[in-house]
């Protein structure tokens, strides 16, 4: 028998609600979804009126919902915010080739300028070069810290207020308890942070209006709203620790749905014990980006690919970092462990 939706009580019910168990008709649904997220960026008020805000799009789905409901929400409830598109082109043939066609078509459709920033004009190398000389197993690496700065980059170019990007409540929980996992305290106390304030020059806040958003219902309003997304999955993807955080995650929510949001604000409401060693934020020598080095990130890692020692950002390098930016010598035995790309 039919069930009919548990809110309009008058259509017949199309879904149930992976987050409440709710059955509810579509149009229930999209608006019980777009509520939610309003509520969110309501109340931790993520943006002022005549702000600029650009949203961080990669032509799949989280950010595709993100930006539908970022322009319904704009409109419906008079945000007065402008709204653009800002994409990363990492260069990887055969599938960001193909989910920037899909984020050209979501600028059509949506009506919003965009700009894409590609790893190749900002660092001279594209993911395609970079995994070749570095393999498969350290990458997303590269590609993470690469991003973060070429947004800001991309951000600037277009002198927005904020960023906002597509993570939802099941990245975030997949995120604190990675961070558990790996006992990093100080990315344990920032990840579950809804925004960010900007934390130097060239850092561009940024915002989750989908934080506590459950994968499954933006993949559900995605397909109801038939909206124009790219589902493929990154080619260069090994990342096999998040895989089973991922993994674990999915098992936990299918016994117990609230799973997910238990986690994030088990995250938000932890505190660091006084006394904890925590990294203090410079910024870096050479490119003037945020840095707890004397040298960012991103700067130590295109170093290392530059100079053919594509390890020398990854892991415990530290000591050797002076040496190698002052033009040190370094032993051959030093040599021979930044060089190797399997260990
Ligand atoms: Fe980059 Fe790794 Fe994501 Fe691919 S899976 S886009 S290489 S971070
Ligand atoms: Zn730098």
């Amino acid at each position: 028998m039919p069930v009919s939706c548990s809110s309009c009580v008058e259509k017949r019910a199309m879904l149930k609600r992976p987050k409440t168990g709710h059955s509810l008709c579509k149009e229930c649904f999209f608006m019980a979804f777009e509520e939610e997220v309003h509520q969110t960026i309501v109340n931790a008020s993520l943006f002022k009126s005549g702000e600029t805000v650009a949203i961080a799009a990669s032509g799949g789905k989280d950010s595709t919902v993100l930006a539908h409901v970022m322009k319904v929400l704009n409109e419906r409830y008079n945000y007065g915010l402008e709204l653009m598109l800002i994409s990363v082109d990492e260069g990887i043939t055969g599938y960001r080739d193909d989910s920037l066609e899909t984020v050209k078509r979501n600028q059509q459709q949506y009506e919003l300028p965009l700009k894409i920033v590609s790893y190749e004009e900002l660092y001279g190398w594209t993911m395609d070069a970079i995994v070749k000389q570095v393999g498969r197993k350290n990458n997303c690496t590269f590609c993470g810290v690469f991003r973060r700065q070429a947004l800001d980059r991309g951000a600037l170019m277009l002198k927005v207020d904020k960023i906002c990007t597509g993570h939802n409540a099941d990245d975030v929980a997949e995120t604190v308890l990675m961070n558990v996992l790996r006992g990093d305290i100080a990315r344990l106390r920032r990840c579950t942070t809804i925004s960010t304030a900007s934390e130097g020059e060239g850092v561009v806040p940024r915002c989750k209006p989908l934080k506590y958003a459950y994968e499954k219902e933006i993949v559900l309003y995605a397909y109801f709203k038939k909206l124009d997304y790219f589902s493929t999955e990154c080619i260069y993807s090994p990342n096999a620790y998040r895989g089973h955080a991922r993994t674990f995650l999915k098992d936990l929510e299918s016994i117990r749905p609230s799973s997910i949001v238990d986690i994030i604000h088990s995250g938000e409401n932890l505190s660091v014990r006084e006394g904890v060693k925590m990294p203090v934020q410079g910024t870096c020598s050479r490119c003037g980006y945020i840095s707890s080095q004397a040298l960012c990130k991103s700067c130590v890692l295109l170093e290392g690919l530059n100079r053919g020692l594509p390890k020398l950002g990854i892991g415990k390098h530290h000591r050797l970092h002076g040496k190698i930016l002052s033009q040190q010598p370094l032993t051959e035995k030093e040599e021979r462990k930044l060089k190797s790309v399997e260990s």
